[in-house]
Order: structure tokens, then C-alpha cells, then sequence
């Protein structure tokens, strides 16, 4: 089987009011005929225009606007072509998850229906300030998936790629239509939890922990709290089953980032030696 190339970037660095530093996790996946995006942060138009923002964003969650951090910029760092990225899912369309879509205009953009419906009518205020409609004016290829209909470990999933097997897993709670994002690897399945979560001491298994300004942030911004909490308590009951086979990481918590970075540069670097001449992926 081919393995998949794997990258962790983080595409929008913030340093919130009174919590911890926060990364903004997005995964870039070459299935060695082209690349899946799986969520996009901030991208180039939030950094030229940041006030689309919003002033409160900007001043609580105080993201760092540099076109470095932009996907399509670290996409091209990497050696790849921007264009080959025919495929983005989303785990949900917050401002800090899907400003970098106008940047992979020809993309089809995968999202679940109830995500899609929420980002669309903006019935609330919070639905309103959440999500910038500018992010989209572009008019994307969505490919909105209204079922779940396939089995992950349980959970009810919609297969977006089949080689490698990538499923949105539908996680909802922090907004109408948020999911968790599962893709296989050669021996185990990352889970890209999106806002299920915000710190890893939440899914600690004998103590569960997380900072209060960071606890008291997202109960403020879970389109429904009790929901959000099920979801999770399902998420740890999953850990505690297959904590070797399922990694599961957060969008937001640094640490688990900058644990998996790590991880895939070791295994580059293995990689490398095994294999002189040129490099995986394209
Ligand atoms: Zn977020």
C-alpha cells in the first residue's frame, strides 16, 4: 500500500488573553496524486485584511498575521504546487479554520450539512461573528455531505478519500455541524478532533484538566455545551480502547502540535536514510 506523506502545520499561531499559546493544526495529506487539505486557518486575504476579523478576535485570541503561517505559503515551502490540493475538509468553517479556502480556489471543499446550513444563515449573534462570510466569497466547490452512513470505530462517518481512507466523523457541539477528521496511516489512524477539544489535559484519562480561561472560552463559544461534553466523554471512552492505533489531537493545543511535528520529522529523517536518492510524496 502506498503510505501517505503526512504533514502537521500550524497556519495560525495565537497567544489568547490570559490562556496558553495556541496553534492552529492543520494537516497537509499527499496521497501521492495529490494533496488534501484538512482544515485551513487563517490565509492570505486575513492577513492583507485583518480587520474581516473581527475587533474581537483580534483582541482576545490576538492571532499572529504573518504570510508565512498561510497554508498555501508552507504548502510551497515544502516543494509542492499549491494547485495539486484538490481536496479540503473542514472540521467546521470558524473563522480561525476556514479563512485560508480562497487561497485553493479550484478545491472541492468538504463539509457536513449542518455545518454548511449554520455557516450559511448565521442565525444567531454568535453564528454571526463566528463565521466571516468574506472567507467564502469566492464561491468555493463545496461538496456538502449530508450523511454519515459509513462505520469508524463506532462512529458514524462520511468516506471523503479512499486511498488513503479519509472520513469526517461528526463531532457536534462546539458548532451545529462540527467533526473530527480521521486519516489512515500505514499502522494507526490520526484523529483530527478540530474544536472537540482545546487542551490535551481534557482528554487525560485519569485527570482531567484544562485552564480556566480556556474552560470558560469554549463553554462561551459551544453552539451547544452538553452536547460538546457527550461528544468528548466519547472521544475519551476511544482512547481508552486504542491509545496506540487512534492518535487523536486537538486544533488548538500546542503541545500535542509540536509532538506530532516531531514525530513526522523523525520519521522523515528515517525515511531519508532508507532512501538516498529524492523524497516521498510528488
Ligand atoms: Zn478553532
Amino acid at each position: 500500500m502506498y503510505s501517505p506523506t503526512v504533514h502537521h502545520l500550524d497556519c495560525a499561531p495565537m497567544q489568547p488573553v490570559g490562556g496558553p499559546p495556541l496553534v492552529a493544526h492543520c494537516l497537509l495529506v499527499s496521497t501521492g496524486s495529490s494533496l488534501v487539505l484538512v482544515d485551513t486557518g487563517l490565509g492570505v486575504a486575513d492577513v492583507m485584511d485583518p480587520r474581516r476579523l473581527g475587533a474581537l478576535f483580534r483582541k482576545t485570541v490576538r492571532p499572529t498575521l504573518d504570510l508565512s503561517y498561510t497554508a498555501v505559503h508552507q504548502i510551497r515551502a515544502l516543494g509542492y504546487d499549491p494547485r495539486d490540493v484538490q481536496d479540503i475538509v473542514v472540521t467546521h468553517l470558524d473563522l480561525d479554520h476556514a479563512g485560508g479556502l480562497a487561497d485553493f480556489p479550484d478545491a472541492r471543499v468538504h463539509v457536513m450539512a449542518d455545518e454548511y446550513r449554520a455557516a450559511m444563515r448565521r442565525e444567531t449573534r454568535l453564528e454571526a461573528s463566528r463565521y466571516v462570510t468574506a472567507q467564502w466569497a469566492h464561491g468555493p466547490r463545496w461538496v456538502v455531505h449530508d450523511t454519515a452512513d459509513s462505520d469508524w470505530h463506532g462512529f458514524a462517518a462520511a468516506r471523503v478519500v479512499r486511498s488513503p481512507d479519509i472520513l469526517m466523523v461528526p463531532l457536534p457541539g462546539h458548532t451545529r455541524g462540527h467533526c473530527a477528521v480521521a486519516v489512515q496511516q500505514p499502522s494507526r489512524w490520526l484523529l483530527h478532533a478540530g474544536d472537540a477539544y482545546f487542551f490535551h489535559g481534557e482528554m487525560d484519562l485519569r485527570r482531567q484538566r484544562c485552564p480556566r480561561a480556556l474552560t470558560l472560552h469554549q463553554r462561551m463559544v459551544a453552539d451547544n455545551h452538553a452536547e460538546r461534553l457527550t461528544q468528548l466523554e466519547r472521544l475519551r471512552e476511544l482512547r481508552r480502547e486504542d491509545p496506540r492505533l487512534i492518535r487523536i489531537f486537538s486544533s488548538h493545543d500546542a503541545q500535542e502540535f509540536d509532538r506530532l511535528s516531531e514525530e513526522e520529522r523523525m520519521g522523515r529523517r528515517r525515511g531519508a536514510l532508507r532512501r538516498p536518492i529524492g523524497r516521498s510524496g510528488f
